[in-house]
């Protein structure tokens, strides 16, 4: 079997769509249209490449609406304890977008 391994190009277009985000994040608050390209051109790259997201940059932006999320401007971040998820509500445009998280274990006493 052959193993896949990450070639150049992967290597600078991870490198690529980690800048965008970055930047994306930081004019979020001032100019969200640019934010907005941002996200849009790093998911193009991804795509494009076929490079994935991370769990954590997933989490970073709005599926729907390509707005990148920051707390307490544009998110409503809840749990579901039961469910085991973390509920994010974009405030732009209503999405609901939830990430599951494992459940840790406790300590049998
Ligand atoms: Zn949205």
């Amino acid at each position: 079997m052959q193993k896949r391994r990450d070639s150049k190009i992967t290597i600078v277009v991870r490198e690529r769509v980690e800048i965008l985000l970055s930047e994306a994040h930081k004019i979020a608050k001032s100019n969200l249209v640019r934010a907005k390209r941002y996200i849009k051109l790093a998911r193009r790259l991804a795509e494009k490449y076929r490079v994935r997201f991370t769990r954590v940059q997933k989490m970073h932006f709005c599926k729907k609406c390509n707005t990148p999320f920051v707390p307490g401007h544009n998110v409503k971040i809840g749990f579901d304890l039961r469910a085991h998820q973390i509920i994010y509500e974009c405030k732009n445009c209503r999405a609901v977008i939830k990430f599951p998280y494992k459940k840790r274990k406790l300590h049998k006493q």
